[in-house]
């Protein structure tokens, strides 16, 4: 593959060396970068202290650790405050709900956020039932989630949120288009779904039950990937000039966890070897770049987003407390 810039629209291009097509990649670190700034203004814009998120945190996940700590450094980046709160892997589900009680109460709070997955023992629905909707800057809330798929304003999940201000930014046209999404998990799949659905895509919703679906994939014009598997997604699965959004983060470290199509991919065993570990996504970047016409990288693709979004729906939570009138809600 050759990076490059396209002249004339500014674009990085990928070039595959085997065959003669190009994708050309949508670039979230930078629509990130531009929606922390967007952030920033708008709480400098806001009375009293900056919008602040509660982060709870059960166990001590090393995934988990690095995506909170990156969540809390970019809000602290962009002039908001965040604090993490901390309880054991062992913690009863009422130690948790407390927290969330608390957190609910607080004058100081005005976003929480309970970092995925939970340790076992905790079941995910209650915990979110037990949130405040109004500061559920995750979107998870059943009042939010009916919300989304009324296609009412409310808040919607950081990933697909994400996902949707990256097609827009690219202008990749979605009134009308056919579009597949792979996954239906409450946090990914299915919102992005309902998203795309408001927007007038034509969508179908795959999972692991699916049958055939390469060749459902092969008629969408936008295919989401959000699986959990690395290097799924093959060329099989995308029909020439497709857009393609890779969602999955596959943390790996072991050559022989990576599935036999990518095991001899260069690329990769550097990794592993000068640094033992790499992240794969759920897409074959290097043969699906050869036949789509867009495609996000893993990383630099969607991760960014979701931690910009977050930014940004902590921020509104802000502004409609403040809409409200100061105080507890
Ligand atoms: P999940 O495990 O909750 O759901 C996975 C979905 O994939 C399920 O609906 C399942 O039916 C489907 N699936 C599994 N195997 C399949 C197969 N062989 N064929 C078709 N469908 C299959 O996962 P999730 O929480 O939605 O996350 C998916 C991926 O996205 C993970 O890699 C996760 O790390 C990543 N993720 C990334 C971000 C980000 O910011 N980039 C955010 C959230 C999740």
């Amino acid at each position: 593959m050759h990076r490059g810039k396209d002249p004339k629209k500014g674009f990085v291009i990928l070039r595959s060396v085997e065959r003669k097509t190009t994708a050309r990649i949508l670039d979230g670190t930078d629509l990130a970068r531009r929606l922390r700034e967007e952030a920033r203004a708008q709480a400098a814009d806001l009375p009293g202290p900056p919008p602040g998120l509660r982060v709870i945190l059960v166990g001590g996940d090393p995934a988990s650790e690095a995506y909170v700590s990156s969540k809390t450094k970019a809000m602290r980046e962009a002039g908001l405050r965040a604090e993490t709160i901390r309880l054991p892997a062992d913690a009863a589900p009422q130690a948790l709900l407390g927290e969330i009680d608390r957190a609910n109460q607080s004058a100081e709070i005005d976003g929480i956020l309970v970092q995925l997955p939970l340790p076992p023992g905790h079941d995910p629905r209650r915990i979110f039932d037990a949130l405040d909707p109004r500061k559920d800057v995750d979107g998870f809330h059943p009042e939010n989630v009916g919300l989304l798929h009324q296609g009412r304003p409310g808040f919607v999940p950081c990933t697909p949120a994400g996902i949707l201000a990256l097609l827009d930014d690219y202008a990749i046209p979605i009134a009308g288009r056919r579009a597949v999404v792979i996954g239906r998990s409450e946090i990914v799949g299915k919102p992005v779904a309902a998203l795309l659905t408001a927007r007038d895509a034509t969508v179908t919703l795959c999972h692991s039950k699916t049958r055939d679906l390469p060749a459902i994939c092969r008629e969408a014009e936008i295919v989401v990937a959000a699986i959990g598997r690395a290097g799924l997604v093959t060329e099989e699965f995308v029909r020439e000039g497709a857009t393609v959004i890779d969602v999955g983060i596959n943390r790996l470290t072991d050559i022989d966890a990576l599935p036999p199509h990518l095991r001899t991919r260069e690329r990769l065993r550097q990794a592993i070897k000068e640094r033992g570990k790499v992240l794969v996504g759920d897409v074959d970047f290097d043969r699906v770049a050869a036949v789509a016409g867009w495609i996000t990288p893993v990383p630099g693709g969607v991760g960014p987003l979701t931690v910009a979004m977050l930014l940004k729906n902590t921020v509104r939570a802000a502004r409609l407390r403040a809409s409200r009138g100061a105080g507890p809600l």
